[in-house]
């Protein structure tokens, strides 16, 4: 008899976040600020026509929007259902059965989930050298080190989720480069790539170059910094010749109207509402690092909307665990992600960046567990 489920497949559990409502969500890094203007309006905007019609079948009024904002060919993007979407179908698109998922822990935990559905295996490539303030994260691998084992795909999460750090960009380049040698392919997610500081460097540079490459194909999220996260979309950009093998594994009608309406409209960004929004999250994050500091805790660096705080030495009256903190926050009305035993980090909570009167809230719920 054929086995049901899968044998590789069937340990999956269904993804379960906490998700019971709380007066402060501080736990997905959605846009505490609220959602695009003119999303709302193109959503207000539907007609019946746009229940009963089955959407353009690749979205392409939205991979024309863009190609415009980035100045990229719209042969060069792919759309879905979320970011999560694109990375899924990537990996279909990459990989044999039994081949492997290289990526760099801790980062996005959907990516061993992905890997397996995808009947491939998690490749994870444990940093050397251990935590400390100057180094929290550990050395990066040389280069070559990501493709020992001849995986099918590379993953990079940059900035990273959950940790916030930055890989240097000239590692980066190397990566790529290394990995168009090989023929293999990269996948960098830029989910928080919006939040890069445009003082230090181009937020969209990587992609664009993610068009002219042979193998490096860059993802980018609505739900974060454009706020919505409840209507699903995402977009990729590679050459026209791997976007093309990512449409075919991603399938017909992943974007419905009204969320392709809504992306259009806040990937143009006409009113220009979001860089208000990106130096809002910096001062923000400035000051809860500080205010961090302050309470004896480090924060570590992060180029994203969030700070992943170690709970290792900290002093407070529950145990320094992240299931502990977790809880005592939440019994304050605040949620945030707890992340327990990070590689090279140990115990940590994830604090999402929102207005002033929340970052408040935190502080002053992280106040009554202070020992
Ligand atoms: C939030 C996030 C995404 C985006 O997921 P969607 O499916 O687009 O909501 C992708 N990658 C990382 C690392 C994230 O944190």
């Amino acid at each position: 008899m054929t086995p049901f489920p899968r044998p590789d497949y069937a340990p999956l559990e269904p993804y379960a976040p906490d998700r019971r409502p709380i007066a402060v969500d501080l736990s997905d890094n959605t846009n505490r600020w609220g959602v695009h203007p003119d999303a709302v309006v193109a959503v207000q905007a539907a007609s019946a026509e746009d229940f009963l019609r089955y959407p353009p079948v690749y979205a392409d009024h939205l991979r024309r929007a863009v190609a415009e904002r980035f100045g990229v060919p719209m042969e060069a993007v792919s759309t879905g259902c979320g970011s999560d979407d694109l990375l899924d179908s990537l990996f279909r698109a990459a990989g044999i059965q039994g081949e492997g998922v290289r990526y760099l822990p801790p980062t996005f935990s959907m990516i061993e989930i992905f890997a397996t559905m995808n009947g491939l295996r998690a490749m994870p490539l444990e940093r050397d050298g251990g935590a400390g303030p100057e180094a929290p994260f550990g050395a990066l691998p040389e280069p070559v080190k990501l493709f020992e084992g001849s995986p099918a795909l590379v993953y990079l999460c940059r900035p990273n989720n959950p940790t916030g750090e930055v890989q240097p960009r000239l590692w980066v380049d190397e990566v790529i480069r290394e990995a168009e040698a090989r023929g293999t392919v990269v996948a960098v997610d830029e989910a928080y790539a919006d939040f890069l500081d445009p003082q230090v460097e181009d937020p969209d540079s990587l992609l664009r170059a993610a068009a002219g490459s042979r193998r490096l194909v860059v993802l980018r999220t609505l739900s974060k910094v454009y706020g919505l996260a409840g209507l699903r979309v995402g977009f990729a950009v590679g050459a026209p010749e791997v976007i093309r093998e990512l449409e075919k594994s991603r399938g017909p009608y992943k974007v419905n109207r009204m969320a392709e309406a809504a992306g259009v409209a806040a990937v143009r960004d006409a009113p220009g509402w979001i860089p208000g929004i990106l130096e809002a999250v910096q001062v923000e994050r400035t000051r809860l690092a500080h205010e961090l500091v302050r309470r004896g805790l480090t924060p570590l660096p992060s180029g994203a909307n969030f700070l992943c705080v170690p709970l290792t030495g900290a002093s407070l009256t529950v145990e320094p665990t992240a299931a502990a903190v977790t809880a005592a926050l939440r019994d304050r009305e605040v949620a945030v992600r707890p992340f327990p035993d990070l590689p090279g980090i140990g115990d940590a909570i994830r604090v999402s960046i929102g207005p002033r009167e929340e970052m408040d809230r935190f502080l002053n719920a992280l106040d009554g567990i202070r020992a």
